[in-house]
């Protein structure tokens, strides 16, 4: 459904601003969709359950922030899943059918990749299966799991199509926030009062655009379109995403007939509305499997790079329709349709989980219905390339063992001309290949940062109250001082979860 839901109209379809140095196959910019309806971009999703390392937050505590340690945040995990007791979210296993899947697996113990049981555990180097957000077969968003059950209750009221502009302030003396502008079904002004405090969660692209249209931000950024400034905070800075690139893999031995994928999903609607609610309503083929690498050393615990993939199979038509969503330009995208004329194809989505790279998310008026300016400076740290070519090398060790060879496993080479004439698989080639096919794993973090008093960048503190302003806390995944190396929903769940008992304490009368 992933790629079903971008471009309709519960996708923001944000696209980043182009770069000579990166993502030059994506004509337009590397596409950025966000979700833009209840659940946020958990609706339109591919409802992974990754919950980063142990050491992704204990880095978050020696930067200064208190209370964000693994041992920290690990309950705020556990307490939002079904299985205890308080918990709502059902998370669970994948079944994958395709045989493809053990394929891969074997060609990651024969490079001596362990084969995990479980991606969350504290070693997570290795190859696996990761969880899902899933119920009774179906997907599960943020808004089935935490709000339907509580829809009742007369606490809470959402106001549907409406479309926040602003926060707006007491008149009386500093910045206390006050309530929030929003325009409803496109029509009406309205404004919605806070009797205690407001919570910002429109996410690491809208919360930064939201403060800086309400002039929390950096005077630089503010004084140049007019609007007055409220507090100095480094808003839509500390932008980090998890950049990546996909190899084809081309397996001549593993299809013995070719598919229809339109009459396999006819096909699994019939038996799960039919015969068996459940099974999985769809079938991802590969989408849960994960390989996690640590690129400079293969005895750490934690990795600095990720695969995951997607299965083409031979004679249908999917790489066209994914490929297209990601944004990749028509030359590509033909290329690889070739391909998949030919034999089944396995893009291997390659990822790194801890960019040195740091973008800014800006606003270019004083309009709230002007898109934002993406700058994601992917690769503006050579270290991120460095990385990135490490994390190709070691998955290139697949093509040498029996698993692969057995099925006639080739690397596809891509038609792009710009590196055409660059010796193949030497890092120059790489390098312009990375530079030219690198894209998003739609992870933006980081642009309302946490951190202590001491950190002239921080936007929030550890409790997640803006600096130098009242009544304002933000809790999404623009508070995260550095990306953690995982999907960020659940992460981002757990900051909400921590978020809630925080409101709870502070406003304990
Ligand atoms: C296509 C896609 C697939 C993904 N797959 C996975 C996955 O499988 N696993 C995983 O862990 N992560 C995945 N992610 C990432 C994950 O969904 C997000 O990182 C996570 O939801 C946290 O996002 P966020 O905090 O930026 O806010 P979001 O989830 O984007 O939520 C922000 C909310 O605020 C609303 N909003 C924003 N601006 C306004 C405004 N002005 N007025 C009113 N409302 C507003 C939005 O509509 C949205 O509902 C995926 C993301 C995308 C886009």
């Amino acid at each position: 459904m992933i790629y079903e839901l971008q471009g309709t109209n519960i996708d923001w379809e944000y696209k980043a601003l182009r770069s000579r140095r990166h993502s030059l196959t994506s004509a337009e910019g590397v596409r950025w969709p966000r979700g833009l309806a209840l659940g946020g971009s958990g609706t339109i999703g591919m409802m992974k359950y990754e919950r980063g390392n142990r050491r992704n937050y204990e880095v978050w505590k020696q930067l200064g922030n208190k209370g964000w340690g693994w041992k920290d945040v690990a309950p705020y995990f556990k307490k939002s899943i079904r299985r205890s007791t308080t918990g709502f979210l059902n998370v669970d296993n994948y079944e994958a059918r395709d045989p493809i899947n053990g394929l891969m697996i074997a060609a990651a113990e024969e490079v001596g990749f362990e084969h995990l049981n479980n991606l969350n555990a504290a070693q997570n180097l290795g190859i696996g299966w990761t969880k899902f957000m899933v119920e009774n077969g179906t997907r599960c968003s943020p808004a089935k799991a935490f709000l339907n059950p509580v829809g009742h209750r007369n606490n809470l009221h959402v106001i549907k199509h409406a479309f926040a502009t602003s926060i707006s302030f007491m008149k009386d003396d500093g910045p206390t926030a006050q309530g929030v502008n929003f325009i409803l079904r496109n029509k009406h002004n309205l404004r919605a009062i806070a009797r205690r405090e407001i919570v910002l969660s429109a996410g690491a692209v809208n919360t930064p655009k939201l403060l800086l249209l309400s002039g929390i931000g950096r005077m630089a950024d503010l004084a140049p379109l007019n609007i007055i400034q409220r507090a100095e905070l480094s808003v839509g800075y500390n932008l980090q995403d998890h950049v990546a690139i996909p190899l084809f893999y081309k397996f001549r031995k593993s299809s013995k007939r070719t598919v229809n994928l339109n009459l396999e999903k006819v096909l699994n609607l019939f038996n799960f509305s039919l015969k068996n609610r459940t099974q999985q309503l769809t079938n991802h083929h590969m989408g849960g499997l994960t390989l996690n690498i640590n690129t400079l050393n293969a005895s750490e615990s934690f990795p600095d790079a990720q695969v995951t993939y997607q299965l083409f199979k031979k004679g249908g038509f999917t790489s066209s329709t994914v490929l297209r969503k990601i944004g990749y330009d028509l030359q590509l995208v033909r290329s690889v349709h070739q391909a998949e004329l030919e034999a089944d194809v396995v893009m291997a989505m390659v990822s790194i989980l801890e960019p040195r790279s740091r973008g800014t998310i800006k606003i270019v008026a004083a309009d709230p219905y002007r898109d934002p300016a993406i700058k994601t400076a992917y690769f503006s740290d050579y270290d991120d390339l460095k990385t990135m070519i490490r994390a190709i090398r070691i998955h290139q060790q697949m093509l040498t063992t029996n698993a692969f060879l057995n099925n006639g496993a080739q690397l596809h080479r891509v038609n792009i001309p710009a590196c055409a004439f660059i010796l193949h698989d030497s890092d120059e080639y790489w390098e312009c290949y990375i530079r030219h096919l690198s894209t998003s794993m739609y992870h933006p973090a980081g642009t309302a940062k946490m951190g202590p008093d001491d950190e002239p960048d921080a936007v929030v503190d550890e409790r997640l109250r803006v600096r130098n302003v009242r009544n304002l806390r933000i809790v999404d995944a623009s508070i995260m001082p550095e990306i953690v190396s995982a999907g960020l929903m659940a992460p981002t769940i757990m900051i909400g979860e921590k978020g809630a008992d925080m409101l709870k304490e502070d406003n304990l009368e």
